[in-house]
């Protein structure tokens, strides 16, 4: 049976954009088989579930067949990774293969991640394996439920091939979506080369897809700057609220949009700790937990680099002074975003000067103290309900965290509602389930390595839902047990 084209595309990517992309197609996967399909986004897509979550759809989402209306396509980066530049990256095992207007009337990308060697996968195959695209499907949909800004999964699917990674891994493809797949690096591609005219071609188009609300503007470029800064500011400051460390936070895994991509080596931190680095090959903590925003400063600091010639075309010691006047902006407005998820997190309901400190002296207090930092706040309108216990039994000295309370007390008596309305409220952002690492790795076991997919749907389903305490599900709340030893995730490729 034909492949029923349910998908109405609308590519502007690959119409407006040429020179920037390689027109291509997927790898053939010899069995196609979904393991998960996302019908709630699906329907937000405006796409219709019951027809995609199907044969005909595992064959869409293997890249095996392409609906009318697709161009895929391999689209071309560059990249400062891990501090030194790439100037030839690209997708190297993805396609994207057409964009959507969804049911808000926002652009979305669709992409199939794993789909196959493209003219950008230097010495790589261009597939995926079941552990990591799980793990991108449950950490991206966690992420999401969390109200961090994210690329979404639509679709995970087995292709019936087996591939050498330590040892042979089953195969499989992610159906990403994104905002877009613009990158800072999208924009060094052309930088490193010289390229001013597709420059201005892709920050146009930048504008024109995320930003339009500066098109107009009399330098928009230098807009620009200041749109992507906010956006990435206010991610980071989320990404630090949930205690999020993305892992790799390369210039070619940083949005324009201001999406979080790239579920590689990230994890979520168990006891609090600035330093807190998962990935295997991050041995200088660069991008540790605490130093995400100072990554996020340097990172736009290259994109301005890209900009400088649009910025002021004729007088560059210009431009360069009016980008670092606003990279120098920067840690200001990153800690206005950060104060708000505080104040949210602590059920605050408007912002004090001294606000700052009380929250500075929490982090103080339980840094070194081993604090699970997703209870912490849980625990933290336990204790506004008059009970403490689960609170102190965070700590091993209980004088600090008792004398702090106090003082958020006090506080929260300014605040103009009763501490049972507080508690109440800071049950609606802080979550009780994040994807605790050692569930995550349990699940994505049973899926590569006995084809056993139930592990992933139970905790998908927990992850989906992260506020409402539900019965049955306390051990999804715990961390790993100490005996564990420190976590270490891998570049899952
Ligand atoms: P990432 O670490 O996923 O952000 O990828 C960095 C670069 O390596 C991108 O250009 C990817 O397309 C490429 N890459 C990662 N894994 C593979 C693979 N298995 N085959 C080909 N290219 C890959
Ligand atoms: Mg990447």
């Amino acid at each position: 049976m034909p492949f029923k084209n349910t998908i109405p595309f609308d590519n502007s990517y690959a119409v407006q954009m040429e020179g920037f992309y390689v027109p291509w197609e997927g790898a053939k996967a010899p069995s196609p088989s979904i393991i998960q399909f996302n019908d709630e986004l699906a329907k937000e897509l405006d796409l219709s579930p019951d027809d995609l979550n199907s044969e005909q759809g595992a064959a869409f989402f293997a890249g095996n067949e392409m609906p009318v209306g697709a161009n895929p396509l391999a689209q071309v980066y560059a990249g400062h990774q891990f501090g030194g530049f790439s100037q030839q990256l690209g997708d190297g095992r993805a396609l994207l293969i057409g964009e959507v207007i969804d049911k808000n009337n926002n652009r979305r990308d669709i992409q199939l991640k794993g789909s196959g060697r493209t003219p950008f996968s230097r010495g790589g195959d261009g597939k995926a394996v079941v552990g990591p695209v799980l793990r991108e499907y449950l950490i991206g949909e966690a992420m999401h439920a969390l109200g961090v800004p994210t690329t979404r999964a639509l679709a995970a699917v087995t292709t019936g091939e087996q591939i050498a990674r330590e040892g042979l891994e089953p195969g499989a493809i992610l159906t990403r979506v994104a905002s877009s797949h613009l990158r800072v690096g999208t924009f060094q591609f052309f930088a490193a080369r010289g390229d001013t005219e597709k420059l201005k071609k892709l920050a146009d188009y930048s504008i024109n897809r995320h930003y339009k609300y500066i098109a107009d503007h009399e330098n928009k470029y230098l807009e620009l700057l200041k749109a992507v800064m906010k956006s990435q500011a206010k991610l980071i400051s989320k990404w630090m609220s949930v205690g999020f460390v993305h892992g790799v936070m390369n210039t070619d895994n940083m949005t324009i949009s201001g999406e979080t991509i790239d579920y590689g080596p990230c994890a979520f931190m168990d006891d609090y700790n600035a330093k807190a680095v998962f990935s295997s090959i991050d041995e200088q903590g660069r991008y540790a937990y605490g130093n995400q925003p100072n990554i996020a400063q340097w990172n736009l600091a290259r994109f301005a680099e890209t900009l400088i010639t649009l910025i002021d075309p004729d007088d560059s010691d210009n431009a360069i002074k009016l980008a670092t006047d606003e990279l120098n902006q920067f840690p200001k407005i990153y800690q206005q975003f950060w104060l708000d998820e505080m104040k949210a997190k602590l059920g605050l309901t408007n912002l004090k000067v001294t606000d700052t400190d009380l929250i500075n002296s929490l982090y103080d207090i339980i840094a070194g103290e081993g604090v699970d930092y997703t209870k912490l706040f849980r625990a933290l309108a336990e204790a506004a309900r008059d009970d403490k216990e689960s609170l102190l039994s965070l700590f091993n000295d209980n004088s600090a965290i008792e004398s702090w309370l106090d003082k958020w007390f006090k506080r929260l008596a300014e605040n103009g509602r009763s501490k049972q309305e507080t508690a109440n409220s800071m049950d609606t952002v802080n979550p009780i389930y994040i994807p605790r690492n050692h569930k995550v790795e349990q699940a994505l076991q049973e899926a590569s390595k006995q084809e056993n997919y139930e592990p992933f749907k139970k905790l998908l389903a927990v992850l989906i839902n992260p506020y409402e305490k539900r019965a049955g599900m306390e051990e999804y709340e715990e961390p790993a047990s100490k005996d564990d030893g420190p976590y270490v995730t891998f570049c899952g490729t």
